[in-house]
């Protein structure tokens, strides 16, 4: 339920009221935006009569909300919500391009792959630490040491970093991270999602290999329900019957999931098409699409990658995109950041 506030309320009515609602068992999500404010009602609503709501001075109007979510929906919270990372900015009008390697391998790699990738425009840097494989006999990622050398990465270049957390056991180690990933195969691991949301942290949490746009948003509001409400949406590709691609990226989520959610948007081109040649393409369909940033998979020598080579850019190739995304974005009224 949301109820929408007079824009000539007092104060202290606005008060009473939430101090209302809150006594009848149920949380308040405020938003207060230029041109009007919101209460969203979250919890069991049916202990609330909407007659009486609607008859009160300081109310225009009550809605019931038929979506399973309520923190993440645009109706609770009409203005977009721009996350702020290390003096940077995801959502809103901003374009926030995150990049890196598949998995951190070495210092020399990671901080190779860091200094291009910042030259080029890379706004954040990413590298997966702890890599969820297919096969248990792949390469597991270099762990603890990787978020070492990340954080040296960070420390080197300046840029913020991302990277992927598979268990709530490890949430002490990630207090250096300022992006935590949730990958595509824990979309759905809800004691992780409770966990991260108790951080406060930023979240990027993916989309799950074959999971809904709706399931998708119910797991964005497990880490909101926690108080957090940084959390940032990643379209990575779909499974669908295609072979010719890992995934099928699913264009359409994106202006989708601009009615339907407040939060950012942002694809990852490198998995949802497996294809480095893809990338440059997919890219540019997602800032025409509308979307607040990308998350590209970049190596300084894919042929030797432990893993997600054939997915991975050069830096050079990294350059080009940002330079075509760069001409594209006063179309989108987006810019850089
Ligand atoms: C990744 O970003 O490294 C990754 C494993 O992606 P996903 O969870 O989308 O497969
Ligand atoms: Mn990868």
């Amino acid at each position: 339920m949301i109820i929408i506030v007079k824009q000539n309320h007092e104060q202290k009515q606005l008060d009473n009221l939430i101090k209302w609602i809150k006594g009848q068992g149920l949380g308040v999500d405020l938003s207060v935006g230029e041109n009007s404010t919101i209460l969203g009602l979250v919890g069991d609503t049916t202990v609330i009569d909407i007659d009486l709501v609607r008859s009160l001075d300081i109310v225009e109007n009550v809605k019931r909300i038929g979506e399973p979510y309520k923190l993440a929906n645009r109706k609770f919270h009409p203005e977009d919500t721009i996350v702020e990372i290390a003096g940077r900015k995801i959502g809103g009008d901003n374009f926030s391009i995150i990049a890196g390697p598949c998995s951190i391998e070495s210092e020399k790699q990671i901080i190779a792959i860091a200094e291009e990738v910042k030259a080029y425009g890379g706004g954040f840097l990413r590298g997966g630490a702890y890599k969820p494989r297919t096969s248990p006999y792949a390469f597991q990622g270099l762990r603890e040491n990787g978020l070492k050398l990340l954080l040296k990465a960070k420390e080197e270049t300046g840029m913020p970093i991302v990277t992927e957390i598979m268990s709530a056991s490890h949430i002490d180690l990630f207090r250096d991270v300022d992006l935590i990933q949730i990958g595509a195969r824990n979309m759905q691991n809800f004691e992780l999602l409770k966990e991260v949301g108790k951080t406060g942290k930023p979240v990027l949490l993916k989309r799950g290999l074959a999971n809904t746009i709706e399931e998708w948003l119910m797991s964005a509001e497990y880490i909101m329900s926690e108080g957090n409400h940084n959390v940032i949406l990643c379209e990575r590709g779909i499974r669908t019957f295609e072979s010719y691609t890992r995934n099928t990226l699913d264009l359409s989520a994106i202006p989708l999931l601009k009615e339907l959610t407040h939060l950012p948007v942002i694809v990852d081109p490198s998995h949802a098409s497996g294809l480095a040649r893809l990338v440059k393409p997919l890219s540019l369909a997602s800032v025409g699409a509308g979307a607040h940033g990308l998350m590209i998979e970049v190596h300084n020598d894919p042929i030797h990658a432990l893993c997600d080579g054939k997915q991975s850019i050069k830096p050079i190739e990294f350059k080009e995109i940002v330079d075509s995304i760069d001409v594209m974005l006063p179309l989108v009224d987006k810019k850089r950041n």
